[in-house]
């Protein structure tokens, strides 16, 4: 048995945390296109998208039928959790009352205006 990782508090853990963060963890990246390069080797192509808010990328290989062969991510320093643990049902709590705290501050203390409508 591995010995135990300090672990810290999550709620000290989310107020911490870069907003961009809280947003991706809360609502989801918002990937945009990065790069696509056809790999001869491989016989596939690289495909990265970037989230243009934390930058977070999600790079696959995708072959010639579209078919992801592989993928995975590559986080921005301080995104992952290594000092809090798995963030379960609980831990994802914690990040969405941190979520509503600071991103929907200005507007919910405002003057009672209506949130602006996006689009
Ligand atoms: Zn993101």
């Amino acid at each position: 048995m591995a010995e135990h990782t300090p672990r810290r508090n999550i709620e000290t853990w989310a107020h911490e945390l870069p907003a961009s963060f809280i947003e991706c963890r809360t609502t989801g990246h918002r990937w945009e296109p990065h790069s696509a390069v056809w790999d001869k080797q491989a016989r596939a192509y690289h495909v990265i998208h970037e989230c243009d808010r934390c930058h977070t990328q999600r790079k696959a290989w995708w072959n010639r039928n579209g078919e992801i062969t592989s993928a995975g991510y590559s986080y921005p320093e301080g995104y992952l959790t290594k000092d809090v643990g798995y963030i379960g049902a609980d831990g994802r709590g914690v990040l969405r009352t941190e979520y509503l705290a600071r991103i929907f501050t200005t507007t919910a203390r405002g003057n009672g205006s209506t949130p602006q409508a996006s689009c």
